[in-house]
């Protein structure tokens, strides 16, 4: 088969790919053909019949987006014949479809910001339609230049307009049936949360059995409204602003790094958010917090000015008197009493120049990102890979052929890297295996779910090596090229005969041998796992066991396989990268490696202090020891809970950038107001190693400003050396000389790319690595880690049981109502509690008690459901659909952010009354 394809459109000679339509054929060299129902990405559907063409030698007028593109095929797309069919069509479509925008005769004198509410009926008027000179149908009615002289009559459909559900209403009467939203929820998201209904004896678009969405299992990521060409489906918030300009940047949210298109009006707010489909992190892909968790960036309650505290109460401040009191009172700190916090959101440049002031200004290694709770997801890498990374590509996923998760809810905490795995499942090409004690949206789409007793994760993935050792099916020509270790790995597995493993983790033997073979049969295949409910002892072997299984079925270096670690922070990796970690130097530079710090010493001019560093776990308890007495952190981050807040009340120096007047700012000595992530350039890398440009949307507010400005100005007052960045540009440019794996990024170059660079890349012309360890210049020898067996966890006797929070798509009907709260739709629910019946009888619970689950923390009220689950551990489920009504609802500035992965905790069982 040809690699490409020629063929003439319109008179120009075109190539394509074996494969691809004429349609898109046409759109790659820049010619526009119609459409209506087709969108790239999607597969063709044909439907609109606006993409019709004539090609010589062929009878009729195919639709284009379906028609494979030919070698030597001559198409024509607008001859008199193919126009009249489109006008025809036209007149179809928007005879059920209020057009006045179309004929009203103010047309050429009203501007898109103008109101007229003349001459037209309420239904028919351009400004009540929210994608007036936004709309597809529109832009088709100009393009085919219809006649509208004589206006056409339509017929309203009258449909009452779906406001209730949170985020987007959705007004059927204005739906041309063009089934986009339907096939992107299906093929794209594999959700099928809406479908083509029969409405009254018109087949219109809706949920299977007329339900809220909330009851659909919608997952509100909102890829139905982006696809959506006319008004029918639109953003409630700013449901009515247009646009005066887009740019894109990278979501804040989280560390699967989704482009965004940032619709900003004349009034410079942030009043929309688009998935770029062009770009490989997500094709077009967001979430709900991606799509509809922007509004921050506008909230009227964002610091304006810096605030200082005077006789104890915080008032506001020039930036002179700010900076001035922080340059004074800094240097009695110097050395250990110093710590710098930065947030999972902070960018590479400012994570960069933060680990430099902490090390050469304040002379301590007290620095950390506030999210890197649990450091050992990259450790364990760097351990047995020589890479402090995950190895592949998340979108690449969908080539997988299995794929194990671990302890992750993936589709709450990461949600876009769930996207392939579910596509692929649904096509049928890939199986999934899970290891959580939870339920979570994915064990739905599993082949195998495993569901150990919580804690002995780490013997279960022992179980399953063992399973495939046992039965010859590791990949012994992987093992011999690239790891060492083997021998050692097989003899400590002796240690897990799969009856032991069945005792310890409850998951029976043959699901095991089932997984095992699943897992070793299917490649490529890849790896997800975050540490949730893991116990933080148990961390390192659970990872050593992923590690070696990736390993002993050659999962690694080629597309579709890999190991992902779930990093719960936005930029962790990138914070990793540039050092802003205790024990590590820009580019993985351990602090203890001599040589490593030699260059570093001559490149800053500056000694680098001594003294092993305290990271996020350790600094809340050092702050209350007075070890460390002044903390200057970065705000907005999950991992401050209240514990950690009260902590950091007893510094004797604390300084907070942040957003907001947060509950941490409330406790500051001094407070600076930060940009958010839409007001600033920057860079964020994702956790497939993705660095991509964060671009400058909107204004910051007020007088809010970037962290690296501000250590610019403190440093200039301080008299210390290298902080006199003009943009962030020049800061990556150093982070590019000093960290080799970096060498070939800048600004410069991300900004003519879609995709931006995965890491390694070492050159100017070097196009990055999206598979670590398939290049001969990165291959490390892999090594294997013995495993050990690890007891079960023992609750103490007051709280007997084991607890595993979970969260779940979409209940029986029988336990969710929908409810109206202020007009809008909300979730009115019990909480299940789910445990085991020889537990319940134990306890005396029968199936539909109302009890309280106790931790030692925390107090959660559900309905007993007495099931076959894990004798020892109680669970409970929450609604996906929750998190989108608490996002709506919440009065929090920044509602998008919650702390990812609960610990396992113990609790007990009290009968409640009600
Ligand atoms: Fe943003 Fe993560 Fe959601 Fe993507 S998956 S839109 S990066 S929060």
């Amino acid at each position: 088969m040809p690699n490409e394809i020629t063929l003439t459109i319109d008179g120009i000679p075109v190539t394509a790919k074996p494969g691809q339509t004429v349609i898109q054929a046409a759109m790659d060299a820049g010619i526009y053909v119609p459409y209506l129902c087709y969108w790239p990405g999607m597969k063709p559907y044909g439907a609109c019949r606006m993409c019709v063409v004539e090609v010589d030698g062929q009878r009729g007028t195919p639709a284009s987006c379906t028609l494979p593109a030919a070698p030597g095929m001559v198409v024509k797309s607008t001859t008199p014949l193919v126009k009249e069919l489109r006008q025809g069509i036209l007149e179809l479509l928007l005879s059920e479809h209020p057009h006045g925008c179309l004929t009203c005769h103010r047309i050429e004198l009203c501007g898109p910001q103008d109101i007229c509410l003349r001459h037209v009926r309420v239904t028919d008027r351009c400004v009540v339609c929210p994608k007036n000179e936004r709309c597809e149908l529109k832009d088709t009615v100009r393009f085919v230049n219809m006649d509208l002289e004589t206006p056409l009559a339509y017929n309203y459909r009258n449909l009452p307009v779906e406001t209730r559900d949170p985020f987007y209403d959705r007004d059927y009467n204005l739906c041309i049936v063009c089934a986009r939203c339907v096939r992107v929820c299906e093929e794209i998201r594999a959700d099928d949360a809406i479908g083509m209904v029969d409405r009254s004896g018109t087949v219109l678009v809706g949920t299977s059995r007329g339900t809220s969405l909330l009851e659909s299992g919608c997952e509100f990521c909102g890829a139905c409204v982006d696809v959506c060409p006319v008004g029918a489906l639109v953003e409630r918030r700013y449901k009515w602003e247009k646009a005066v300009k887009t740019v894109t940047s990278t979501c804040t949210h989280c560390p699967v790094g989704c482009q965004v298109k940032l619709e900003v009006d004349a009034r410079d707010r942030v009043i929309r958010s688009v998935g770029d489909w062009s770009a490989p992190a997500n094709q077009g892909q967001l979430c709900f917090k991606g799509k509809f968790g922007m509004d921050f960036v506008n909230h009227r309650e964002r610091l304006k000015t810096p605030l200082v505290r005077r006789h104890g109460v915080l008032e506001e401040a020039s930036w002179e008197e700010a900076l001035d009191l922080l340059a004074g009172r800094l240097p009695d700190y110097r050395g250990g009493a110093y710590a710098m916090l930065v947030s999972h959101r902070t960018t590479n440049e400012d994570a960069y120049l933060a680990q430099r002031f902490a090390r050469t200004v304040m002379d301590t290694n007290n620095v950390d990102v506030a999210s890197n709770t649990r450091p050992e997801l990259l450790l364990s890498l760097r351990d047995s890979l020589g890479t402090l990374a995950g190895t592949g590509t998340l979108q690449d996923l969908e080539q997988a052929r299995s794929v194990l998760v671990v302890n992750s809810n993936t589709t709450e905490d990461h949600n876009v890297a769930a996207v392939p795995l579910k596509k692929a499942s649904k096509a049928g090409t890939l199986k999934i295996v899970v290891v959580d004690a939870r339920e979570v949206e994915l064990t739905r789409y599993a082949e195998v779910w495993l569901r150990p007793y919580p804690g002995t994760e780490a013997t279960l993935i022992a179980g399953l090596l063992r399973a495939i050792v046992d039965e010859g099916l590791q990949d012994d020509d992987f093992i011999a090229a690239n790891c060492e270790g083997w021998d050692d790995l097989v003899r400590s597995l002796q240690a897990f005969p799969l009856s032991s493993v069945q005792d310890l983790t409850g998951v029976p033997a043959e699901q095991m041998e089932q997984a095992a073979r699943l897992l070793a049969s299917n490649r490529p295949g890849g790896i997800l796992y975050a540490l949730d409910n893991v116990p933080a002892d148990q961390r390192t072997g659970l990872l050593q066991g992923l590690i070696d299984l990736a390993l002993a079925t050659g999962n690694v270096g080629v597309p579709g396989s890999g190991l992902f670690p779930l990093l719960p922070g936005t930029n962790e990796q990138g914070a990793w990268d540039v050092g802003c970690v205790p024990g590590f130097l820009p580019g993985h530079v351990p602090m203890s490696d001599v040589e490593g710090r030699d260059l570093f010493e001559s490149a800053w001019s500056s000694r680098l202090p001594q003294m092993p560093g305290l990271g996020v776990n350790d600094l809340f308890q050092a702050v209350l020891d007075g070890r460390v007495k002044a903390v200057q952190i970065v705000g907005d981050s999950p991992a401050l809970d209240e514990a950690a807040l009260h902590a950091l009340s007893k510094a004797e120096l604390l300084v907070v950038h942040d957003l907001f007047l947060s509950d941490l700012a409330q406790h500051a000595d001094l407070v600076l107001p930060l940009v958010a992530f839409a007001e600033q350039e920057g860079t964020y890398t994702s956790l497939d190693r993705r660095v991509q440009l964060l671009r400058q949307a909107v204004l910051p507010k007020g007088e809010s400003q970037p962290l690296g400005w501000v250590l610019r100005e403190v440093t200039q007052r301080m008299g210390a050396w290298g902080f006199s960045f003009e943009r962030p540009s020049e800061v990556f440019d150093q982070v590019a000389a000093m960290v080799p794996f970096y060498g070939g990024i800048s600004h410069q170059r991300l900004d003519g790319l879609a995709g931006g660079l995965q890491w390694p890349c070492p050159a100017d012309n070097h196009p990055g690595t999206p598979h670590l360890h398939a290049d001969a210049a990165y291959v490390h020898t892999a090594r294997f880690t013995a495993l050990h067996a690890t007891p079960r966890l023992t609750p103490p006797r007051e709280f007997p049981l084991l607890y595993a929070p979970g969260r779940v798509l979409a209940q029986p009907d029988e336990d969710v109502a929908v409810v109206q709260t202020n007009g809008h739709n909300t979730l009115d629910r019990e909480t299940m509690v789910e445990l085991n019946a020889s537990d319940a009888q134990a306890f005396g619970v029968r199936d539909g008690d109302l009890l309280d689950v106790v931790t030692p923390l925390s107090r959660v009220r559900g309905r007993a459901r007495v099931n076959g689950g894990l004798r020892g551990v109680v669970a409970t489920t929450a609604l996906f659909g929750e998190l989108a009504t608490d996002l709506q609802t919440s009065e929090a500035p920044d509602p998008a952010l919650r702390v990812p992965g609960l610990d396992v905790v113990p609790a007990r069982l009290e009968k409640a009354s009600g």
